[in-house]
């Protein structure tokens, strides 16, 4: 495993009673420009016109990405932060729902999918569909952490590139 994980915080029973919230935040300030560069690794960036980072600490990371590798930045948010004309992506949550929105594109780019943690997959799986609407190919989905317990996306084929595996 890699030498950043001893910079991440596992705490026990956050947000939710038998979560274990992954705390990256001591990560992002004693090892930021590493962190970037790790995540950067092993995309073909010839194959990317731009960077999509899903709220809000795929901002942080995705903007980074971005401004190392040359490329732009396109926000994707919670319901209602965007203005018109924006595209939405409704998914299933363990009580209710929650949806993803994109300013509607009109380029046909090629994008990398940036998020800090893949847990259930739930939120990247919303992501890449909201994507396909927005005539966007994603290249590449680069997480900070994977949680491969709670997911098989390697095993189904998604383009999925992770730092640090659990
Ligand atoms: P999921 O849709 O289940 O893959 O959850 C992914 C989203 O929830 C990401 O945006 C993460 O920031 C957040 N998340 C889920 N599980 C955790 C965790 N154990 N620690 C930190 N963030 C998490």
């Amino acid at each position: 495993m890699h030498s950043f994980e001893s910079h991440i915080r596992s705490v026990p029973d956050f947000p939710k009673p038998g979560i274990v919230f992954k705390d990256i935040t001591p990560l992002l300030q004693d090892r930021f420009p590493e962190v970037i560069k790790a995540m950067c690794h092993g995309i073909d960036w010839t194959k990317v016109d731009y960077v999509v980072g899903i709220e809000s600490r795929g901002f942080i990371l995705g903007a980074a990405m971005a401004q190392l590798q040359g490329k732009g930045f396109i926000p994707m948010r919670k319901k209602g932060k965007l203005p018109p004309p924006v595209i939405a992506e409704t998914y299933a949550l363990e009580y209710g729902t929650d949806t993803l929105e994109m300013i509607q594109e009109e380029k046909n780019g090629r994008v990398v999918l940036v998020d800090d943690v893949l847990a259930t997959g739930g939120t990247l799986r919303a992501a890449a569909a909201l994507c396909a609407k927005n005539k966007l190919e994603v290249t590449a989905m680069s997480l900070l952490i994977n949680l491969t317990f709670l997911n098989k996306f390697k095993e189904e084929g998604f383009p999925v590139v992770s730092v640090l595996d659990y």
